[in-house]
C-alpha cells in the first residue's frame, strides 16, 4: 500500500505544542499529520531536559480535558501556593498568595519530560492522527489552494493547512518568510533539581541579586527546581563545578532556608533568547508553541501561552468546519492571529520589562528595582491582575 501523501493538517514538531494542538482536533475527524525530526523511542520516553514547568489553572484545565492529565503521576506534580520576590539581600518580598483568590493554590510545577510523553500518549493511538518520526522538514511553501512539505528523504506531503510548531528557532517560520523580533538577554540559565531537609511550604522563591538571579519552585516532596540566571562566562563556571560544591553555593545564596540541599539531576544550560513572530500566519500557514512566541522563562509563561494559542487555533477551525467552511481561510487564520497576539504580546513585552528591570545593575535600576517591589505590595490591583493571570480558568 502506498503511505498516504494527502492530509487536511500538518503539523511540524511534535513537540508539547502541536502534540496538544493535534489532540484538541482528533475528534472532528480531520486527517492529521504531525512530522518530528526525532525518533519515536524519544517522543515515548522523552529524557529529563531540566525544565519544571509552572503550569496556570487554565493550562492544566485545557490538560484534563485533552487527557494529558491522566498521564501524569501524583508524585511528579507540585504545587505552587505562595510565591515571593526577593530584591538582592533585602528582607522585604514581594508576596504573591493563593488566600487573595478564591483557589487554595496558584499553579502547579511538573517536569517538561513528562509533560512531553502524556502528550505523546494522548495522541500515539489515534486513528486520524498520524505520527511520521525522524521526519525532519527541508522545505515549506503554500499558495491560495494548498500547502505542501518536504521532508529529508524526498517524501512531499500536502495539505489545505500546514502548522509549524518547531521551536523558537522555527526553520520553517523563516522559509515562510516570516520574520521575528529577537531579544538576546545575554545570560544563561542554568537548571536542575535539588533535594531539602527543610520543606519548602509550597512556596516559590524569586531571589534577584545583581550578579546572578535565583528562582527556587517547589515540586512534589522535598524536591525543588532551582534556576540560576547569569552571564555565559559565569554559567559555564557553574556547569564544571562539582555537585557537592555547586549545592553548597546555592544554600548559601538561598540563606540555608531550606536546610541542607543536594543536587539530584543533572544540570542543564539554555541560553536567554527571547522570540516574537511579526506575523502568527501566512496564506494557508499558522505558527504554534514557541514558535510564534518564545518567552524568557522567568514569568513561566511559554508553555502555557502554547496551550492557550493552540486551543485558540482549534476553536477557529472547528468554528469554521461546523459553518462549511474552508479550514485554512485566511480569515479564519486571521481570527487566531489577532486573538492570540492580543493575549501573547503585553505579556511578552511585561516579561521583557520586568528582566531589564531586574538586571539593571545601575543606581537608578536598583532604586526604581525597589520601588517596583514596594509598588507592588501596595497596590492590590497590580498583585491581583498577577495572581489572576495564573489562577483564572
Ligand atoms: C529553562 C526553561 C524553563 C521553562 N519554564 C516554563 C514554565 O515554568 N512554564 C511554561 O509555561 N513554560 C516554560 N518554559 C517554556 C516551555 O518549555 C516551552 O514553551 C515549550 O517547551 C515549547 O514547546 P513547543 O512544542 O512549542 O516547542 P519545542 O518543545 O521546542 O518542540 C519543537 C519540536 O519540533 C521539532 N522540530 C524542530 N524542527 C523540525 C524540523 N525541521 N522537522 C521536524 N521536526 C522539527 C523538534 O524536534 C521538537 O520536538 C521554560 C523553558 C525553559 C528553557
Amino acid at each position: 500500500m502506498t503511505p498516504q501523501t494527502q492530509f487536511d493538517i500538518i503539523i511540524i514538531g511534535a513537540g508539547p505544542a502541536g502534540l496538544s494542538f493535534a489532540r484538541s482536533l482528533s475528534d472532528t475527524g480531520l486527517q492529521i499529520v504531525l512530522l518530528e525530526r526525532q525518533p519515536e523511542h524519544i517522543l515515548a520516553n522523552p529524557p529529563e531536559d531540566g525544565r519544571d514547568i509552572a503550569l496556570t489553572h487554565s493550562s492544566e484545565k485545557i490538560m484534563r480535558d485533552l487527557g494529558m492529565w491522566d498521564y501524569i503521576p501524583s508524585t511528579e506534580i507540585g504545587t505552587i501556593r505562595d510565591a515571593k520576590v526577593v530584591n538582592g539581600k533585602s528582607p522585604y518580598a514581594l508576596h504573591f498568595a493563593s488566600g487573595i483568590t478564591d483557589r487554595d493554590y496558584l499553579g502547579h510545577i511538573i517536569p517538561n519530560h513528562i509533560i512531553r510523553q502524556a502528550a505523546y500518549n494522548v495522541v500515539k493511538d489515534l486513528p486520524n492522527i498520524t505520527i511520521m518520526t525522524e521526519a525532519e522538514v527541508v522545505g515549506v511553501e503554500t499558495n491560495t489552494t494548498a500547502g505542501k512539505v518536504k521532508l529529508k528523504d524526498g517524501t512531499e506531503l500536502g495539505a489545505p493547512l500546514v502548522i509549524s510548531a518547531d521551536s523558537r528557532f522555527s526553520e520553517t517560520r523563516r522559509k515562510m518568510g516570516i520574520s521575528a523580533s529577537m531579544t538576546d538577554f545575554g545570560r544563561v540559565v542554568v537548571v536542575c533539581e535539588m533535594e531539602h531537609t527543610a520543606p519548602h511550604n509550597d512556596t516559590a522563591f524569586e531571589c534577584f541579586h545583581y550578579d546572578q538571579t535565583l528562582a527556587i519552585l517547589p515540586m512534589f516532596g522535598n524536591k525543588s527546581s532551582v534556576v540560576v540566571t547569569l552571564t555565559a562566562d559565569k554559567a559555564e563556571a557553574v556547569m564544571n563545578m562539582p555537585p557537592e560544591v555547586f549545592a553548597a553555593d546555592i544554600q548559601r545564596r538561598f540563606d540555608q532556608q531550606l536546610g541542607e540541599m543536594t543536587l539530584v539531576s543533572e544540570r542543564f544550560p539554555y541560553p536567554l533568547v527571547g522570540v516574537f513572530a511579526n506575523q502568527f500566519v501566512k496564506t494557508r500557514f499558522a505558527l504554534v508553541g514557541d514558535a510564534a512566541v518564545g518567552m524568557h522563562p522567568v514569568t513561566a509563561h511559554g508553555f502555557n501561552l502554547g496551550l492557550t494559542g493552540a486551543t485558540i487555533l482549534a476553536t477557529e477551525i472547528r468554528d469554521a468546519l461546523e459553518s462549511g467552511s474552508d479550514i485554512g481561510a485566511q480569515w479564519v487564520l486571521k481570527n487566531y492571529e489577532s486573538k492570540h497576539r492580543r493575549i501573547a504580546r503585553p505579556l511578552y513585552l511585561g516579561t521583557n520589562a520586568l528582566v531589564r528591570l531586574y538586571t539593571d545593575t545601575t543606581v537608578p535600576g536598583r532604586l526604581l528595582r525597589r520601588a517596583a517591589l514596594r509598588i507592588g505590595n501596595i497596590l492590590p490591583p497590580v498583585k491581583q491582575m498577577i495572581t489572576r493571570q495564573l489562577t483564572q480558568v
